[in-house]
C-alpha cells in the first residue's frame, strides 16, 4: 500500500512508503496485517493502519473533538484503476478538493502512476492512497480488498463514500461489491459505518450490460472551472486515451448533457445507495 499526500503549501506529491519491513503481528499469531504503514495527512495526523480483528484487541480509536472532525476528509472516492476517479468524480473533487480523498485499488505501473499524480495535482486533491492490488486480479482477493477498505474507512471516517458502477470490468464489479461490504454494520467497535454511499458514473461502460436497479438520482452541479479541471485531469492519462470517439474525450459534452437536463451548465451524476441523515 502506498500513501500519497500533497501538502497544500507544496503541491508536489510525496509518496510515503512503508516505514518498516512487514513483521509478525505482536498482538495475534493469526493476524496477517501488514504493519508499519502510515497515513500522513496535511494536518500531520499519523495513524497506523491495522485491520479490525487485530485492532479489536487494542484500545479503540480516540473520540474526535468537533474541530478535529472539521479537518477530516468528508468524501472518499474508491477507484478500481487510476483514471476512474477523474472520469467519475473529477468535477466533485475539483469542487471540494480539501474534503476529498482518492483511494485507487490497482497498481497499474509507473507510467499510469505518474499520470495519476498529475491528475491529482490538477484537481488539487490532498489525500491519495494506492492499495497496490494487481490490475485485473482484484476478484481473487476479495477478503484482502474488504479488509483494506475497512482500514481506510476506519482511518478517514468519511461521511460520504463513492463506489464505481459495477459494469463489465471485473475490477469494477469487485471494488463495488467489496465497497458495499465495507459499508456493512460490523461487530467490531473500530469499524466505520459511512452514512452516505453513492455509485458514480464513469460513462465509459454501457450500464445496460450489467443488470442493476441503480438509478442516476443525485446530481452535482459543476462550473466552467470545475469541468475545465475534470477535462484536464482525464487528459492527464495520455497512455489510456484512444484517438477515436470515446467518452474520455467527451467529458465536457457528457457533463453538459447531464447538467442541461437538470438546469445546470454541467453536472456529474451518482446513484444513491444509502443515506443516513443524523
Ligand atoms: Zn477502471
Amino acid at each position: 500500500m502506498r500513501h500519497h499526500c500533497t501538502d497544500p503549501a507544496d503541491l508536489s506529491t510525496r509518496t510515503i512508503e512503508r516505514t518498516q519491513q512487514p513483521s509478525a503481528c505482536p498482538k495475534s499469531p493469526h493476524c496477517s496485517s501488514r504493519h508499519g504503514w502510515i497515513l500522513l495527512s496535511p494536518h500531520k495526523r499519523v495513524s497506523n493502519l491495522h485491520h479490525a480483528p487485530c485492532r479489536r484487541a487494542t484500545k479503540g480509536p480516540a473520540v474526535l473533538s468537533p474541530s478535529e472532525r472539521m479537518h477530516r476528509v468528508k468524501r472518499v472516492i474508491i477507484a478500481p484503476h487510476m483514471d476512474d476517479e477523474s472520469m467519475g468524480c473529477g468535477g466533485l473533487i475539483a469542487k471540494y478538493p480539501d474534503e476529498c480523498a482518492v483511494v485507487t485499488v490497482a497498481d497499474s505501473g509507473e507510467v499510469r502512476s505518474r499520470e495519476h499524480d498529475e491528475a491529482m495535482r490538477i484537481l488539487q486533491v490532498q489525500h491519495t492512497i494506492n492499495l497496490g492490488f494487481e490490475d485485473g486480479e482484484t476478484p481473487q482477493h476479495m477478503t484482502a480488498l474488504v479488509r483494506a477498505l475497512d482500514e481506510v474507512l476506519a482511518d478517514l471516517q468519511p461521511e460520504e463514500l463513492y463506489l464505481p458502477f459495477p459494469s463489465l470490468h471485473q475490477d469494477h464489479i469487485a471494488v463495488y461489491e467489496a465497497g458495499l461490504r465495507a459499508c456493512r454494520i460490523s461487530m467490531s467497535p473500530d469499524h466505520w459505518f459511512p452514512p452516505n454511499v453513492y455509485v458514480y458514473d464513469i460513462a465509459v461502460y454501457d450500464v445496460n450490460l450489467y443488470p442493476t436497479d441503480l438509478r442516476w438520482n443525485v446530481f452535482e452541479a459543476l462550473s466552467e472551472a470545475h469541468i475545465d479541471a475534470k477535462t484536464a485531469a482525464c487528459q492527464a492519462y495520455q497512455s489510456e486515451i484512444p484517438t477515436e470517439v470515446h467518452p474520455i474525450n467527451s467529458v465536457r459534452q457528457i457533463a453538459a448533457a447531464v447538467g442541461h437536463v437538470r438546469l445546470c451548465d454541467y453536472a456529474e451524476q451518482y446513484a444513491l445507495v444509502r443515506a443516513v441523515r443524523r
